[in-house]
């Protein structure tokens, strides 16, 4: 049964609940997009107003990401609360955390045993979404104590499940739906690549002109688009059969974004959206000696590189992540950057996505120029044979690049596809040539206590890779190796924090590999292995290797914390599938 409400009345948070508990019940992700579908299509029809709020809550937003404004309520603040506003031990919520392994739930079932001398008004989404928006500017003196105060006022007069956040991609895909079921003139919409192109959408859900409120627009960042591995020149070359296609250079370094708007403010986006441009200050300085005249606006795909300037050399990421990430003052930076450009999305007014890569690369030389040691174009060739595609990834490696891109240049093919991970991006890397196979990016889960040497830290970590069909982070190895004692005191500061007191319904893992303290899942590690194998233990790809079993790494190092993905954009299972084709692969070649 769904909670219905009046036309134009504001949506009672009720019906929201009563949606996630539908969700909740359902594994089955086209059975998740049909229930929100059919919410935010009557939310649609009954009050638009709200539609806005409703998206938040889902996506478990305050404002669009790029604004950077977080909610920031852990698990302990949330069980403070509901011990306070229940008068439970916190030791008894935890306890039922264990048991439960869902907050929400213990939330309500605690409520249930707890008098009430008056009756709240039944809150509504909007109310809910103004104290998430309250909470989430609280900081500075009493933080924690103001932000449990309006938890409790959330609590005291919520009946039923008080939840948020869903994957991204589900929503959009739900959202997209319902605006083309009330309106298939929009039906455009459903291939939207970012939610706020619909978010945007959405708010003046109805009224003309909405396709011009979804264009690109540059101090909007849309999300990049990635590539496709593949693990030798003849792969390529099948790929790319029947297209004419381009080889480029593959830096090692941090892709950015960078927008100027009509009125020439200039703004970088990192590769998660987030608004990264006092992290280069050197950078914003640079346009205006790499600007042609006739350059008004435009959005600039590209890497950043750490660049020696005495050797004249490309210098490996590792350098470039030690520069601060927010606020860097110009007289302070001690790693000094070349910007290395390979799209160009939009110039002075008119958006490029649609535009075959040939075009977009002609515009984005007409509109740059080049400044020794600070600006370059990517190396490129319009290969066309495996000598010629051989010699220029030796190149690249020479000029200290992890390889090759390689992209169709014409045709329908070759558009800018936002947040995809193309085919018609190809990537080809040592690694993979040699048969050591990519790195993987994978998702902190739990943790292992210490002993001897590491008594006071956590002594190893167990890793999930994202199954993003099913919403769920599945198991794939403990790691203990790569780590200096330093980084092993910074991840425990950071993860201590992070700790839940039980796994989230949505880890896939097995009891075997239980670890001691489990984390929500907030930071991604770059971690490289020796092989994979098939496993009865951890779930990475269940199902898709082998019927049971899933899919482990052998002796897995770590590498680095990637800041700039998020749980979401972890290694995926299909991903670590291709992973094992790939080394079972190397190992027939090389027998
Ligand atoms: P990786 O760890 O291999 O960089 P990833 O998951 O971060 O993988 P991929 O899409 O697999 O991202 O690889 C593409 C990345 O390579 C881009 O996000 C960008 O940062 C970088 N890159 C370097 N040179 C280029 C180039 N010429 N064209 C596009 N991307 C490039």
């Amino acid at each position: 049964m769904s909670v219905d409400w009046k036309d134009n009345e504001p949506v009672p948070y009720a019906a929201l609940c009563k949606t996630f508990e539908k969700i909740e019940s359902t594994t089955k992700r086209l059975d998740i997009q049909k229930h929100l579908t059919s919410f935010f299509g009557r939310v649609i029809e009954k009050n638009p107003e709200d539609f806005l709020n409703v998206l938040y809550l889902c996506l478990n937003r305050v404002c669009p990401e790029y604004e950077g404004h977080e909610l920031g309520v852990g698990e302990s603040l949330l069980i403070k609360s509901i011990a306070e506003t229940t008068g439970r031990k916190p030791a008894k919520v935890k306890e039922e955390l264990s048991k439960w392994g869902d907050l929400g739930k213990v939330a309500k079932d605690s409520k249930t045993t707890q008098p009430t001398l008056f009756v709240p008004k039944p809150l509504t989404v909007q109310v809910v979404f103004n104290k998430m928006k309250i909470i989430a500017g609280i900081s500075g003196h009493e933080s924690q104590e103001r932000k449990v105060r309006e938890i409790k006022f959330l609590l005291t007069a919520c009946r039923g499940k008080l939840r948020i956040g869903l994957a991204e991609q589900t929503i959009l895909i739900s959202l997209a739906q319902s605006i083309v079921m009330k309106d298939p003139a929009y039906q455009e919409l459903s291939q939207a690549k970012r939610t706020e192109e619909l978010t945007e959408a959405s708010d003046i859900y109805g009224v003309k002109g909405l396709e011009e409120r979804c264009k690109l627009t540059p101090g909007i960042p849309i999300k990049p688009m990635l590539a496709h591995p593949t693990k030798s020149i003849t792969e390529v070359l099948d790929r790319v059969e029947g297209h004419k296609f381009t080889c480029e250079f593959k830096y090692d370094g941090e892709r950015e974004q960078v927008h100027m708007l009509e009125d020439g403010t200039l703004k970088i986006y990192s590769r998660n959206l987030e608004d990264s441009s006092t992290k280069f200050p050197d950078i914003i300085k640079l346009m205006s000696q790499i600007v042609k005249p006739d350059t008004k606006s435009f959005v600039l795909d590209c890497e950043v590189v750490a660049w020696d300037l005495e050797k004249e050399c490309l210098l490996p990421f590792q350098i470039l992540s030690t520069r601060k990430r927010k606020d860097v003052k110009e007289k302070d930076i001690k790693v000094t950057v070349c910007l290395f450009a390979f799209d160009l999305l939009y110039l002075n007014g008119e958006s490029f996505l649609k535009k075959p890569l040939e075009e977009r690369r002609q515009h984005l030389f007409n509109a740059f120029q080049e400044v020794d040691n600070k600006f370059s174009f990517v190396r490129h060739m319009n290969a066309t044979n495996t000598e010629e595609i051989q010699t220029f990834l030796d190149e690249s490696f020479k000029y200290n690049c992890e390889g090759l891109m390689i992209k169709v240049l014409d045709g329908q093919e070759s558009t800018y596809e936002p947040s995809k991970r193309s085919r018609n991006w190809l990537k080809l890397k040592k690694d993979y040539l040699s048969g050591v196979g990519d790195s993987l990016d994978l998702v902190v889960i739990g943790a292992y206590l210490g002993r001897g040497k590491r008594t006071n830290v956590y002594g190893a970590f167990l890793l999930a890779c994202y199954n993003p069909e099913e919403e769920k982070y599945q198991t794939i190895c403990r790691i203990g190796t790569g780590f200096s004692d330093v980084s092993l005191g910074n991840h425990f500061k950071f993860l201590k924090e992070h700790e839940i007191s039980a796994p989230r319904n949505y880890y896939d893992y097995d009891k075997g590999a239980n670890p001691d303290v489990w984390f929500e899942p907030v930071q991604v590690w770059e971690v490289k292995a020796a092989d994979l194998s098939i496993s009865p233990i951890y779930k990475a790809a269940v199902g898709m290797v082998d019927h049971n079993k899933g899919v482990s790494l052998r002796f897995p190092r770590f590498i680095q914390v990637r800041e700039d993905k998020k749980a979401e954009d972890a290694t995926t299972c299909e991903q670590v599938k291709y992973q094992i084709y790939c080394f079972d692969c190397y190992l027939r070649l090389s027998r």
